[in-house]
This record gives C-alpha cells, structure tokens and sequence, in this order.
C-alpha cells in the first residue's frame, strides 16, 4: 500500500543546484502541476519542556533522550500561476534555499499565512520594508485581528494583504487561489489555517503548527505544546486532521516536521488511537 501511494507522488531532492546548502535544506514533492518544496528556517531538536500532557511513560518510550527531531520551515509552491509562499520563518535562510529553485524573494506572487507567530511572520520584512516586494499576502482574519505584529508587519505591504475566514475540513476547506483552499485549524492560534493543495487529482495538506514534536504527537496526538493558545482546541483539531488525512491517505506537509517535512500519516496498528509519520525520503 505504501509503495502505491509514494508511486503515485513523486518525490525528488533538489541536489543540483546547492553549492552552499545542506542536503537538508530543501525538499521537493510534485503535486500534479504544482512542485512544493521545504525550504529549511532550521533543522534542530526540541525538548520536553515545552510538552502538556505526556505521561511519564510515553516520554520514555517515544523520547527517550529527551530530545526530539524538529525544524522550522516554509514551503514554496510553484504553480502554473506563479511562486506561492507559505510562511515566511523568521526570515534567516528561506531566501537562500528558495534560490535553489531559481527563484528570488520578488518572485514570489503570494504569500498564504498559517498564523501569526514569529516564526511563521517575522520573514514578511526585512530591514523594515516587505521581503517580498510585489507580493499580496492572505492571513486569516482571526489571526490578524489577535496579533499585533501581524497588523504592524502587514501595514507595510504594499502589495497589498486579505485576511480570509477558512473553511471547514469536512469541505476541505474554501478555496483561496486556484486549486488551493484555506481549512479552519483553529487551535494553536485562534486563526490558525491549513492549505490543502490539490492538481490533477492530487493532494497535499500543509498544516502548519498542527503538531511540534512528531516523535510523540504521532503517538499520542492529545499532547499539546506551550506555544498551543488553546492546548484543549489544538488536540481535538489534530486528533480529526490527523484521522482525516489517515483514512483519505492525503499527504502532508508541516512547518515543524523535521527534513523531509513532507510524507503520509498513517494509522498505527500497534497503538490504538496513535499514527505514525512516513517521511517521503524513505
Ligand atoms: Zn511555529
């Protein structure tokens, strides 16, 4: 079942054109017309502190160093309709890895917020003024209405922004730009939005900030995170993302899934009610 499903999405990493990158910079899927690469903020690990609801016994079984593989990553869709940007980092090294795919930050025609942390928004400017130039950007309107920053940073954007209400999952969302719809997530932040990507019959759901710690969030999906701003919300939505993606065998993409950042959810027959992440390198 798996060979099927990775057969019929085509997976390749971007190694020719990294001179200074690491192998673990980017990653790219093909999604019918679409290629969505993984542009690497950071590829680092996480600790337990910042972990609600872990039982002693699963951090021992699942994390059992203490430490866990996390990132903090962009995806850059390439379209028939240009350069979609999808979170920004903080702004370090996504303008570097996106010039693996020969493209520039003026390139880039829209930006799509998942939600407006730091980490997701900082790289919206750079030295004050918009990192990307001729770009509109599209937050949700919950999450603009919540963040300071969000409202500051977008004020600059001369390209021009529009906040969005996201659909529901059960109608996989509303559609925002052409085969790309907004799902409601909410959760990790009040506005908290998934874009689910569809081409030719294809799928690809970037969920943003939906899980931090992979290593046991798969596992046992009810463990939220400190950053959660409603740690109750964030578990009930990642217990049906995660259920929905499972059984409809759509794959994902996350801002904090370590390289590749991109592979199938799938559930785990060993752990009841648990699933487990299959990287797309593998
Ligand atoms: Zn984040």
């Amino acid at each position: 079942m798996m060979f099927v499903i990775a057969l019929s999405f085509l997976f390749s990493t971007a190694y020719a054109s990294k001179l200074h990158a690491a192998a673990s910079d980017t990653f790219t899927a093909q999604v019918g017309d679409m290629s969505v690469t993984m542009l690497s903020e950071a590829q680092r690990e996480g600790g337990l502190d910042i972990l609600i609801g872990a039982a002693s016994e699963d951090i021992a079984e699942f994390i059992p160093t203490g430490l866990y593989p996390s990132a903090v990553a962009a995806y850059l869709i390439e379209s028939p309709d240009g350069a979609i940007l999808v979170d920004t980092g903080f702004g370090r090294e996504i303008e570097r890895n996106m010039g693996t795919r020969g493209l520039k930050p003026s390139d880039v025609k829209t930006v799509l917020i998942t939600h407006a942390h730091g980490d997701h928004i900082g790289g919206l400017l750079k030295d004050g003024a918009p990192a990307y130039p001729n770009a509109g950007v599209i937050i949700s309107k919950l999450d603009y209405d919540w963040s300071a920053q969000a409202r500051a940073y977008l004020s600059k954007y001369t390209g021009g922004f529009e906040t969005i209400t996201p659909g529901e999952l059960a109608a996989e969302g509303t559609e925002v730009l052409p085969g790309i719809r907004a799902i409601a997530a909410y959760g990790h932040t009040p506005g908290h939005t998934m874009f689910m990507l569809e081409s030719k019959g294809e799928k690809l759901l970037i969920w943003g900030d939906l899980t931090h710690a992979m290593a046991i969030q798969m596992p046992r999906p009810g463990v939220s995170v400190t950053y959660d701003s409603d740690p109750v919300a964030a578990a009930r939505t990642r217990l049906e993302v995660l259920k929905y993606v499972s059984e409809n065998k759509i794959p994902i993409a996350g801002m904090h899934v370590a390289f590749p950042g991109i592979g199938l959810v799938e559930p785990d027959g060993d752990n009841p009610g648990g699933y487990k992440f299959i990287p797309a390198d593998k």
